[in-house]
């Protein structure tokens, strides 16, 4: 991480006292044991007190909160509901943790045009909370969606089991407003389908508090669809299931969602919820089809017939909906079950083309060998997003950087079959170091060079995403190519 600028934290007491300022009563947190809760995301094992906690409640507190520390040299660190499994919202001990979750209102609701504006502190759930009596809903569903924010969905890109038919957060987000470092606010896009100029609403989605700060949200709503059911199918061998998920789609459904487990994450789901889920399978494939009645039973028959071609043992349709929901249970749970397996594991996050399935999952299989940790997967099959679960326990010394490399070699591999290092859960410092995997320096250039004209002094977010400091003024001219750096004087992190 960087340095903590040593000029920051000699002036702490002035900076608080600003801060109070600006944001009266409860709104700054700066007593050691009250910041203890802000010290980490959910990626848990990296942890710092932050300088100050500011929480602001006004959309003119942001602003000048944001104006005092640009003008001032001073470093901000964004945060939702502090659920990031990147580390996107670790505070850093010479920066202000700018934290929104008092903006908790939803501000309007408007069936007319289909969107809910919303204050980014609103949970993903509670959009969904307020307009379901009239049968909508908002599709992207983080499993986190009781806890995570609307405005960390925006900063992550976030998904969730229903973005494969439905879209992810940058397909269901139509506008915002934010405050640039400056202290100066804009709203991009709005309730209107199309926008004039550059892109800069789909620049704000999935920048990782890197470029400004989200002070309120346009989302897309839906109709909830007539009829949703589920086929929970097993399979002897991962390769079975991969290739039914393929072939799935090969056929022209898009299922509502298409979720899959390997034999170590359906039997901790199972030994959790008890849902009735074959434990003699090695790969389980939840599939929900969703529309009007007779779509409906046309989809599953054929399911069912494609299931059948790649060998499944075990194919349930749902009955009722309540039926449908247990089948979805031990999938929404399984990462609390798996921590019920393991005192610690790290989640792995990234996304390959969807017939690398199975080349993948023996890669894993052997990796978990080299490493020796074992890993269970959990993934959003249908769009090739993977969340392998490597278990570890932080008291055994050696272990956690042991799951870092194993983690970082799967990420690799998922590169070299052609996918991606993070499907949802965004780079921040997890995913750092590994950038130059994916991106030539030509790349980082051109991303370093947007990160440049939204915030010239790097003081929002630093640390995260990028993985080499790079002035602005020397961008182009100082290379970092494969670890080999020059200019070794300049300070980086
Ligand atoms: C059990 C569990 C399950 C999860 N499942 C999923 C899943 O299925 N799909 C998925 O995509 N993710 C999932 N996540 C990850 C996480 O919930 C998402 O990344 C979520 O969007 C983070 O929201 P947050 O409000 O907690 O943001 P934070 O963790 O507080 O922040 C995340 C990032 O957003 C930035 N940020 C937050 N608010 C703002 C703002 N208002 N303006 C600008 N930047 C901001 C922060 O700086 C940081 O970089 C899961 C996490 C957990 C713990």
């Amino acid at each position: 991480m960087p340095e903590p600028l040593t000029s920051v934290l000699s002036r702490r007491a002035e900076i608080v006292a600003e801060m109070r300022a600006i944001v009266p009563g409860e709104g700054v947190v700066d007593a050691v044991n009250e910041m203890r809760v802000f010290e980490s995301d959910a990626l848990t094992a990296y942890r710092q007190l932050p300088l100050v906690v500011v929480l602001p409640e006004t959309v003119e507190q942001v602003s000048a909160v944001l104006r005092f520390c640009n003008d001032n040299g001073v470093r901000v660190v964004p945060r939702g509901s502090g659920t990031s499994l990147s580390g996107g919202s670790l505070p850093l001990a010479d920066a202000v943790l700018l934290v929104m979750s008092r903006f908790n209102r939803v501000l309007e609701i408007d069936y007319a045009n289909r969107a809910v504006v919303a204050q980014p502190g609103v949970t993903n759930l509670g959009i969904t909370n307020a307009i379901e009596n009239e049968g909508f809903y908002y599709a992207p569903d983080p499993s986190s969606q009781i806890a995570c924010s609307i405005g960390g969905n925006v900063a992550e890109n976030s998904g969730g089991v229903h973005c494969l038919k439905y879209g992810l957060t940058a397909n269901n987000v139509l506008g915002i407003e934010m405050v640039l470092v400056n202290g100066d606010i804009v709203r991009l896009g709005g309730k209107h389908l199309d926008s004039e100029g550059y892109d800069l609403l789909g620049l704000m989605i999935g920048s990782e508090g890197l470029l400004g700060v989200v002070t309120e949200v346009t989302v897309r709503i839906l109709k909830k669809p007539e009829t949703a059911r589920a086929v929970l199918i097993g399979f002897p061998t991962s390769e079975q299931g991969g290739q039914c998920v393929a072939d799935v789609i090969a056929a022209g459904i898009i299922p509502g969602g298409m979720e899959m487990m390997d034999r170590p994450a359906i039997e901790a789901a199972e030994d959790f919820v008890r849902v009735g889920y074959p434990l003699d399978v090695e790969a389980l494939l939840i599939i929900e089809l969703d529309g009007p009645p007779a779509e409906v039973n046309h989809l599953i028959a054929e399911v069912e017939r494609i299931a059948g071609q790649n060998g499944s043992t075990t194919c349930r349709v749902s009955m009722s909906d309540a039926e449908r929901l247990s089948f979805w249970a031990g999938r929404k749970a399984a990462f609390p079950a798996v921590g019920r397996i393991s005192p610690d594991y790290l989640c792995m996050d990234g996304t390959i083309p969807r017939k690398e399935l199975p080349r993948v999952l023996a890669g894993m299989r052997e990796l978990s060998v080299k490493h020796g940790l074992r890993v269970a997967n959990v993934f959003h099959a249908g769009d090739g997003n993977l969340h392998p679960l490597i278990l570890y326990d932080a008291n055994i010394p050696g272990e956690l950087s042991a799951a870092e490399e194993f983690g970082a070699d799967i990420l690799r591999l998922c590169v070299r079959v052609g996918g991606v290092l993070t499907g949802e859960h965004g780079v921040g410092v997890e995913k750092r170091d590994l950038m130059p995997e994916m991106f030539s320096e030509a790349d980082l250039d051109q991303q370093m060079r947007i990160k440049c004209a939204f915030d010239p002094n790097h003081l929002l977010n630093p640390g995260k995403v990028f993985p080499q400091l790079r002035r602005c003024a020397e961008l182009g001219r100082m290379h970092v190519h494969r670890g080999q750096l020059p200019f070794p004087d300049i300070p980086r992190f």
